[in-house]
């Protein structure tokens, strides 16, 4: 038998349907991947007897003809996702051995559809960074290395161990969230694939909150399909979440192959920044030749806003940030340390439990909604935002169907390398990300090529609101064009 673990979700899904192996085997592969893999530090937490019982339990119902959309098919669940009796920390010593007594909606829609829970996967603590090395379980590896290098690089994040685990094989495909770009950028630095839907898209319950009006979550896999096909099931309207949008969740599998001739594809002149590297400008324009071979019509646009979009974010995600995790406080649950009043023990608490970066955030955030600083920070950053919107709303109006810009201004650098003296220089990675997430459009990122050292890099399409099936169309146009990457087994 062919490796297991290196099918894609739709190749597995037909070799179960056929009964060519079973959901336990498959499983087992998987397990048996991430066992030889514990260097990547992907996985927080494995759960292997869950596994292999779901496993069990599902292949019982395809034999009965029962088994879902994702009947059989191993996931790895990334540690901003509540789970039922597993321990759920955000990757955050504030949590502690935090073991939620329910269920996130994306993660139970998953099961509902058949799925099998492999274990838990490494992200930068509360979902804050841009190279998974803030978490209190360490940085995550990047199976990508520079050729002729034994250099270990970073996943990219927040969504590190998500992107890796997949790039690695050693999960059919993974939960993900994107504040600012924790799904797209990560899956750029792996070449894997990863959406953030529309906000409003999938439930948000049952998620650890960062930002909550830029949270998304979305799935990282290894083809446009098998996106398409965990969105599926991902997304749709929850009542426990507000903010979660009443449409149906269309067949997102149906947009893959689906002619894109005669649609319009914005290049916006902003996005061209000095010192870009040459590589990134040239994917860009062989992405953009793909696309007009497959019949699609290219537009220059323009998005005058985005150059405030970054110093924007970093105001208003902290801001909410600042709110969100002053529910920590060592009383109800998670870590506490102790202190002579109640004052001390949330001091101690806090202190103890919050890595520098949040630290850092939550320090910022309350700064920016103090009295006498709101109006001049807060509100001013929420009036940018509204700007930034405001222009893709125009290019929209004009007629394009999607835009198509680099995803990250960089590849996969080593653990370590940046923002050490400079957090801004981290927060870079973000640049063509966080106008999406402010915008609370959709935004896909498809690996496209490699840079010099043979590192992976990843294109981005953004679309209008609720039409991720046209970035599904657009993305396996890129993906077909530029073929698959899969990076050398050194672990
Ligand atoms: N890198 C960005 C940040 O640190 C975005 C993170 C995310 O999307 N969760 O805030």
């Amino acid at each position: 038998m062919t490796d297991l673990t290196s099918l894609t979700l739709a190749e597995a899904r037909k070799g179960l349907a056929d009964k060519t192996f079973t959901s336990l085997e498959l499983t087992d592969a998987h397990l048996s991947a991430i066992e030889k893999a514990r260097v990547l530090n992907a996985f927080v937490m494995e759960t292997p007897d869950q596994a292999r019982a779901m496993a069990k339990a599902v292949d019982e119902k395809i034999a009965r003809g029962e088994g879902g959309p994702l009947a059989g098919i191993p996931l790895g669940i990334k540690d901003l996702f509540a789970t039922k009796g597993v321990r759920t920390t955000a990757c955050s010593k504030i949590l502690g051995n935090f073991v939620p007594t329910y269920e996130s909606t994306v993660t139970s829609q998953l099961w509902r559809d058949g799925a099998v829970m492999l274990g838990k996967l490494n992200n930068d603590e509360f979902a804050m960074g841009s190279a998974n090395e803030t978490s209190c379980f360490g940085p995550v590896g990047n199976p990508w290395r520079r050729e002729g290098s034994n250099t270990t690089l970073v996943p990219g994040g927040s969504s590190g161990g998500s992107a890796s685990a997949v790039a690695a094989l050693l999960c059919m495909g993974a939960t993900a969230t994107d504040t600012g770009g924790s799904i797209r950028q990560p899956a750029a630095f792996t070449a894997t694939v990863g959406i953030k839907p529309t906000y409003g898209r999938c439930s948000r319950w049952g998620i650890v909150a960062f930002a909550s009006s830029l949270d998304q979550a979305g799935p990282i896999a290894r083809t446009t399909r098998d996106a398409a096909m965990l969105l599926r099931s991902m997304a749709g309207h929850d009542p426990k979440d507000t903010t979660s949008v009443d449409i149906p969740v269309p067949d997102y599998e149906a947009a893959i192959g689906k002619s894109v001739k005669g649609m319009k594809i914005g290049i916006p002149r902003e996005y061209r920044l000095d010192g870009m590297p040459a590589e990134i400008e040239k994917l860009w324009s062989e992405g953009a030749a793909w696309l007009k071979a497959a019949g699609a019509e290219l537009v220059e646009v323009s998005l005058p806003h985005t150059k405030y979009a970054l110093p924007a974010y970093y105001i208003v995600a902290p801001a909410e940030a600042s709110s969100n995790l002053a529910r920590y406080d060592g009383v109800r649950y998670g870590l506490r340390e102790q202190g002579k009043s109640i004052n001390e023990l949330y001091e101690n608490t806090r202190a103890e439990g919050f890595g520098a970066e949040v630290r850092r955030r939550v320090m910022i955030g309350t700064y920016v909604l103090s009295a006498g600083y709101y109006d001049a920070y807060y509100l001013r950053a929420q009036k940018v935002r509204t700007l930034i919107k405001k222009d893709f709303e125009d290019c929209f109006a004009k007629g394009i169907d999607a835009i198509l810009t680099p995803a990250t201004p960089s590849a996969a650098f080593g653990i370590g390398e940046k923002g050490g003296a400079d957090p801004v220089e981290m927060y870079l990675n973000d640049i063509f990300t966080v106008t999406v997430n402010m915008a609370g459009l959709p935004g896909i990122a498809v690996p496209s090529g490699k840079d010099a050292q043979g590192l992976p890099l990843g294109l981005q399409l953004i679309g209008r609101p609720f039409d991720e099936e046209t970035l599904f169309s657009l993305g396996e146009v890129i993906e077909q064009a530029a073929g698959r990457f899969t990076p050398a087994r050194w672990w």
